[in-house]
């Protein structure tokens, strides 16, 4: 029987998939590119385990979210415990930070995060069951600065990355104060139309009225039109909060929108909120996200420290890449690849091979066909810089003939010069 990928999921390979995308290459790269930018910003990376209790995240995300009520890969453990895949990872890092009693350590904490998250969503481009996210989480401060710092590194791992044309769009859901009083006008607001909302949103009405402004019904968007905005309603303290974000923003010279029904899929947004959009990601158009999240800390018994983060896919990071044809690094490559003739030949190929690879030069080696034809066709399709094939004649000389893959030239390299030829030969290539 042969087994197939689960719905959702993807393998990442290091050759063999026209998807650029797919390519662990490129997922190296990125990942790369990401540490450093982090490194540079002071975050310091953070791993906690891809499943938790399920309760960590009724209490994170919100019994309401839809993350927790349709797309939690939840299952019962042996010992009877309710367990769910992460699907995003504020919970985690939260969870961790009050356990470790980390707060005692200093008042900032900046921690990023790049892995695994686990949405059991209905599987399309850029829409996965298993999906990769970076993130970060700025834990202490609750000046807007904080707020424009992890915005700024969100757009500067994007700029390194060569990603173009991004649009950030901002907003404030105000604080718990703001909040009350808005949810009665969109309430009041809402309630004759009530009848007509999609029947998600109907739902959402009691519980989480709120969320109805993100809804992508049509219908629901046409009505909403009209809704009360929360910029008229906030607390004189979530106001300044958001006006001297602007005024950061502008200062640092980011371009933004603000667009008030940005209210993001998670309950614990207080005050800022963002959204980075591509017009390369089709239905699927926010690359990354976050918010601020005053409150969140105490709601999990630890000391109420304020928070900002963000998250951001990183497939979509990568199909907006290919998209718009950035520079993608290929797969390393052997610098040799050395074809034996011979069970005398292989002996002495197999320690040329295994002393270069001891000093860093990657090397390959035939071990697989007789014939020289097959053998050199590997050589090229591994894309080796140089070959060399050794039989009888290269024994009794103690001789190769090395052969530049792609020019053709060959020169004559004794055996025992091999490693020092090539060194000099990819110091050349690649000047530190
Ligand atoms: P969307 O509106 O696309 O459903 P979301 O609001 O659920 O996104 P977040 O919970 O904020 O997304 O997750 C942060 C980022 O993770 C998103 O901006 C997106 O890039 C990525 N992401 C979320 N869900 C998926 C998924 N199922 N597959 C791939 N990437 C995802
Ligand atoms: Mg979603």
């Amino acid at each position: 029987m042969q087994f197939q990928i689960p719905k959702g999921t993807f393998d990442i390979l290091p050759y063999g998939t026209d998807e650029a995308w797919r390519q662990s290459a490129l997922w190296q790269y990125v990942e790369g590119i990401i540490r450093n930018t982090a490194a540079d910003y002071g975050y310091g990376e953070i791993r906690t385990p891809i499943y938790e209790r399920s309760e960590l995240f009724d209490r994170g995300v919100g019994e309401t979210s839809d993350i927790v009520s349709k797309e939690m890969f939840t299952f019962e453990d042996k010992g009877g415990r309710s367990i769910s895949l992460r699907p995003e990872g504020t919970s985690s890092v939260m969870r961790s930070f009050v356990e470790n009693h980390m707060a005692n350590l200093g008042p900032v904490h900046k921690f990023f995060y790049i892995g695994p998250m686990f949405r059991y969503e209905r599987p399309q481009s850029g829409r996965y069951r298993q999906h990769h996210q970076f993130g970060v989480e700025a834990i202490g401060v609750g000046a807007p600065e904080q707020d424009a710092e992890v915005i700024d590194l969100l757009l500067q791992v994007y700029r390194r990355l060569g990603i173009r044309g991004l649009k950030v769009h901002i907003n404030t859901v105000g604080d718990p104060a703001s909040r009350i009083v808005f949810r009665t006008a969109l309430m009041e607001f809402l309630r004759p139309h009530l009848p007509n909302l999609s029947p998600d949103s109907q739902m959402r009405f009691e519980k989480n009225p709120l969320r109805i402004l993100d809804s992508k019904d049509p219908k629901d968007r046409e009505i909403l039109q009209r809704a009360p905005s929360i910029l008229d309603y906030l607390s004189d303290a979530a106001k300044e909060h958001f006006e001297q974000l602007c005024r950061i923003l502008d200062n640092l010279g980011i371009t933004y929108q603000i667009d008030p029904k940005i209210v993001r899929g998670l309950d614990y947004y207080n005050k800022t909120v963002f959204e980075v959009i591509s017009e390369n990601l089709g239905a699927q158009s926010t690359i990354g996200a976050g918010g601020r999240y005053d409150g969140l800390i105490g709601s999990f018994d630890g000391p109420d420290l304020p928070g900002v983060g963000f998250a951001t896919g990183l497939e979509r990071v990568l199909q907006v890449m290919a998209a718009q044809g950035a520079k993608m690094p290929k797969n390393g490559h052997p610098c040799i690849y050395l074809i034996p003739l011979g069970s005398e030949a292989r002996v002495q190929c197999l320690q040329l091979a295994t002393k270069c690879r001891h000093n860093g030069i990657p090397a390959g080696i035939e071990l697989s066909s007789q014939k020289i034809q097959t053998a050199l066709q590997n050589a090229a399709r591994l894309e080796a810089t140089y070959c060399a094939v050794i039989g009888s004649d290269e024994m009794a000389k103690g001789a190769m003939q090395l052969k530049t893959m792609v020019t053709r030239e060959t020169r004559e390299v004794r055996f025992e010069e091999l490693l020092t030829f090539l060194q000099k030969e990819s110091a050349h290539a690649h000047p530190v």
